[in-house]
C-alpha cells in the first residue's frame, strides 16, 4: 500500500479555482526558522470575490438533501482521516506542536466532519400549538447564509472544522480566513474537500498576511451572513463592532484565564497529571488551558513540590523529534509575554520553583516554568500568558476559591479537582465559566457545547448546538383554514 502524502498547496482557492499572485507571505517553521512556503497575500477585491463565490454557490447548495450533503462532509472526513498522518506532520512544521499533538487534533478536528454529516440529517423544524383554530405554526429551520470563519493559528485544522462542518451541514457555504502563520493546514483541508467533490465556491480559503483589509469585508459585506472568529478578545471585540453594521450574527470564540483548582481533598497526582496535560499542551498555547492555579493551603507545598517534579520531566524540543513534550512557541511576541509575566511575577515576591528562561535551544523554545505564591496583584492573575507558566495562587476555603476562580472578565474553561461530593456540586454551580471540568484536565470533545461566557465569547460550538449558530429559524402562520 502506498503511503498518503499531501503536497503543499502554496494557493489560495476562491470559487474551485487554486489562485496565485504576485503579493506573497512566507510561511515559516517555528522549530527551525526555515521557509515552508510562499502564499498569496490577498486583498479585500480578493475577499469580495470569494464572498462573491460562496454567495452564488449556496442556493444550488442549500437545495441538495441534507442527505447529500452528510454523503459529502462523511467522504471530507474519511479524506482527512485517510492523510492523518502527513496533515499531522504538515501542523507541526507551521505551528511547532510535537507530533502526538498533531494526530490527536487531526482526529479532534475530522470527529466535527463526522459529527456533522451525522446532525445534517437531523436538522428539523417544528409544528407548534395554534394560536386560532383557522391557524397552525410552523417552525423552519433554514440555513442562514453565507459564513466567515476567521481562524487562529494555535489549532490550525481543528478551529476550521469545528466551525465549517456544522456550517456545511446546515447547508450555508464558507470563506475561511485562516491565521497567517498557519495557512498551509487550511489549503491541504480545502484540497481533500475539492477531491471529494464539494462544488466549486462552497468552500473557499483566503490567505492575507496583513488580515485587516480582508477582515473588513468580511465583517461588512451584507453578503455574508454569519461570521464566526477565534482568537484574541482584542481581535474578537473589534470584529463584533465591525459586525454591527450589518447586524450578523456572530459567535465569538475568544481569550480565557482559566484557574485550575486543586482542594486539599484532591488526588495530589491525578491532580499534577490535569494540571500538567492543560497548562503545557501546546506549550500552553491554547484558549482553554490553565492560566491559574489555585491550590489550597494544606496541599499546597506537596502540591507544588510533585508540580516541579513533573514539570521538569517534560521533553522541549522540535515537535517531529520522538518524545517531544513541548515544542517552540509560535513567535518572538509570545515568548516576550511569558517573560514580562514572569518578571512581573517575580518582582512582586513570587518565587521560581523552575524554569523561567528560555530554552538552551534558542529561537522560541521556552523552559515550562513554575512560579509559587503569586497573589492577585501579579499580572498573571488577570491575563492570559498563553505560554509555558504556571503561577501557583494559594487560597484557604472554598468560598475564597470560587471568588478568586470568578475575579476576572473572562469565563471559558475552569478546572478543579476534589472528592467531597458536596463540595463538588457546591463548586461547580459557584463557577462563572461556560465549561467546567471535574477531575479531568481536558474536555474539548464534539460531543459538548464548547464556548465561554462573559467577555469569553459568544455562541457555542460542537454537540447539536453547534449547528444552531449556522441556522434561522422561519415561523410561518397559516391562517385561513
Ligand atoms: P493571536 O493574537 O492569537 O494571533 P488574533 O486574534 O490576532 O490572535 O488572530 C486570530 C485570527 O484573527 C487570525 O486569523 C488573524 O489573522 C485574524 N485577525 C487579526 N486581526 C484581524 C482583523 N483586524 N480583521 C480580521 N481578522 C483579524
Amino acid at each position: 500500500m502506498t503511503r498518503p502524502s499531501l503536497p503543499i498547496i502554496d494557493a489560495a482557492y476562491i470559487a474551485g479555482q487554486w489562485r496565485r499572485t504576485e503579493r506573497r507571505f512566507t510561511v515559516t517553521d517555528p522549530a527551525t526558522g526555515d521557509t515552508l512556503a510562499e502564499v498569496p497575500d490577498l486583498t479585500a477585491d480578493d475577499a469580495r470575490e470569494a464572498v462573491a463565490a460562496a454567495e452564488s454557490a449556496w442556493p444550488a447548495w442549500r437545495r441538495r438533501t441534507a442527505k447529500q450533503r452528510a454523503g459529502l462532509l462523511r467522504a471530507w472526513f474519511d479524506a482527512i482521516m485517510t492523510h492523518q498522518e502527513p496533515l499531522a506532520r504538515l501542523m507541526t512544521r507551521e505551528q511547532g506542536k510535537p507530533l502526538a499533538e498533531s494526530r490527536g487534533e487531526v482526529a479532534y478536528g475530522a470527529s466535527f466532519v463526522e459529527f456533522y454529516a451525522e446532525e445534517a440529517k437531523r436538522m428539523a423544524g417544528e409544528t407548534l400549538p395554534g394560536h386560532g383554530a383557522d391557524k397552525r405554526i410552523l417552525v423552519f429551520r433554514e440555513p442562514i447564509g453565507v459564513v466567515a470563519a476567521i481562524t487562529p493559528w494555535n489549532f490550525p485544522l481543528a478551529m476550521i472544522t469545528r466551525k465549517c462542518a456544522p456550517a456545511l451541514a446546515a447547508g450555508c457555504p464558507v470563506v475561511i480566513k485562516p491565521a497567517e502563520a498557519t495557512p498551509l493546514t487550511a489549503l491541504a483541508l480545502a484540497k481533500l474537500a475539492e477531491d471529494v467533490g464539494f462544488p466549486a465556491g462552497v468552500i473557499n480559503v483566503i490567505t492575507a498576511e496583513n488580515p485587516a483589509a480582508v477582515g473588513e469585508v468580511l465583517t461588512t459585506d451584507p453578503r455574508v451572513r454569519k461570521i464566526s472568529f477565534t482568537g484574541s478578545t482584542a481581535v474578537g471585540k473589534r470584529l463584533l463592532a465591525q459586525c454591527a453594521g450589518t447586524v450578523k450574527k456572530a459567535s465569538m470564540e475568544l481569550g480565557g484565564n482559566a484557574p485550575f483548582i486543586v482542594f486539599d481533598d484532591a488526588d495530589l497526582d491525578d491532580a499534577v497529571e490535569g494540571a500538567v496535560a492543560s497548562k503545557y499542551r501546546n506549550s500552553g498555547q491554547t484558549c482553554v488551558c490553565t492560566n491559574r492555579l489555585l491550590v489550597q493551603a494544606g496541599v499546597y507545598d506537596a502540591f507544588v513540590e510533585k508540580l516541579a517534579a513533573r514539570v521538569a520531566e517534560l521533553k522541549v524540543g522540535n515537535g517531529l523529534d520522538e518524545g517531544v513534550a513541548q515544542g517552540p512557541l509560535i513567535n518572538a511576541a509570545a515568548v516576550d509575554k511569558v517573560r514580562e509575566h514572569i518578571a512581573d511575577a517575580l518582582e512582586k515576591g513570587g518565587r521560581l520553583v523552575c524554569g523561567g528562561e528560555s530554552h538552551d535551544l534558542g529561537g522560541t523554545f521556552f523552559q515550562p516554568t513554575v512560579i509559587a505564591d503569586v497573589t492577585p496583584a501579579m499580572r498573571v492573575a488577570r491575563e492570559e500568558t498563553f505560554g509555558p507558566l504556571a503561577p501557583v495562587f494559594r487560597f484557604d476555603d472554598d468560598a475564597e476559591a470560587i471568588a478568586l476562580a470568578n475575579a476576572t472578565e473572562f469565563g471559558l474553561a475552569a478546572y478543579f479537582y476534589a472528592r467531597d461530593y458536596r463540595r463538588i456540586w457546591h463548586v461547580m454551580e459557584g463557577l462563572e465559566y461556560g465549561m467546567v471540568a471535574v477531575n479531568e484536565g481536558i474536555l474539548s470533545t464534539e460531543l459538548a457545547p464548547f464556548g465561554g461566557v462573559k467577555e469569553s465569547g459568544l455562541g457555542r460550538e460542537g454537540s447539536h448546538h453547534g449547528l444552531d449558530e449556522f441556522t434561522e429559524l422561519k415561523y410561518v402562520c397559516v391562517g385561513g383554514l
